[in-house]
């Protein structure tokens, strides 16, 4: 017999719930910002932890530093009493796992149960991941729509085997599956590192006090002065 997620043991006592949000942030953008934001009040997360990666194993290496990109996620979330950036994988030296960031939340954070945010493209790649199966021991997942990306195959089975509502994610541990509808916003890091190497504006794809900032910084890389 196939015993569900929904299924698991509960707790009555309801956990307070730490948003995770992980990503290359080359550059950070508002689609990013507002995944976290709707995510956050969607589950009504205590806050959430932005993770630059240091070494992403999955793609090609970042154009910014990991301490610009890290910078730029400060200065995008500043103003936000719930967002937190979160340098712990560019002090880990190596690759970046998730599972193992996710060992170092449940260490530092005992009390919460953790949320792995994703849009629908990263949980379509995930089992290429790392150990990706143990993710689910350490912590939910809370996936929403992008543009473009639509649950595919094994993450399609996989979203509804693990499938739970909201209000279930504070009473089990860890180990669901919540599938959230967001505003979509068709803005990728991508674009805005093309916009930025053909000199075109990113105004209205990124906040404004990263316009400088990141103008200067590829000003540096078109100079050869930039060297990360
Ligand atoms: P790139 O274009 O370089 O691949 P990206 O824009 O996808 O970058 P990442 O830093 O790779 O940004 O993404 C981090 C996380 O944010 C991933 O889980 C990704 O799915 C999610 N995400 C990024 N942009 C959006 C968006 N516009 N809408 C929903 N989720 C998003």
């Amino acid at each position: 017999m196939v015993i569900s997620v929904a299924d698991a043991p509960v707790n009555h006592v309801k956990a307070p719930l730490l948003g995770i949000l992980g990503g290359t942030f080359d550059p950070i953008h508002l689609g990013h910002l507002r995944l976290a934001e709707e995510v956050r009040e969607a589950l009504d997360l205590a806050a959430v932890h932005f993770v630059p990666s240091a070494v992403p194993p999955h793609r090609p290496q970042p154009s910014l530093g990991p301490q610009q990109r890290l910078a730029l996620v400060q200065a995008a979330i500043a103003d936000h009493p719930g967002f937190i950036a979160d340098g712990r994988e560019l002090e880990r030296a190596g690759v970046s796992y998730t599972v193992d960031t996710l060992k170092s939340f449940a260490a530092e954070f005992p009390e919460h149960h953790r949320v792995l945010i994703l849009g629908m493209d990263a949980f379509n790649g995930l089992p290429q991941w790392h150990r990706w199966q143990e993710l689910f021991d350490w912590a939910h997942i809370a996936v929403a729509n992008r543009p473009g990306a639509a649950a595919t195959g094994e993450v399609a089975a996989l979203l509804a085997e693990r499938r739970l509502q909201p209000e279930q994610l504070a009473r089990q541990r860890a180990g669901g599956v919540v599938a959230l509808e967001i505003t979509r916003l068709d803005i990728s890091a991508t674009a805005i590192r093309a916009a930025l190497d053909a000199g075109r504006s990113v105004r209205y794809l990124v906040p404004d006090c990263l316009l400088n900032p990141l103008q200067a910084y590829y000003s540096d890389l078109d100079s050869g002065l930039n060297t990360h």
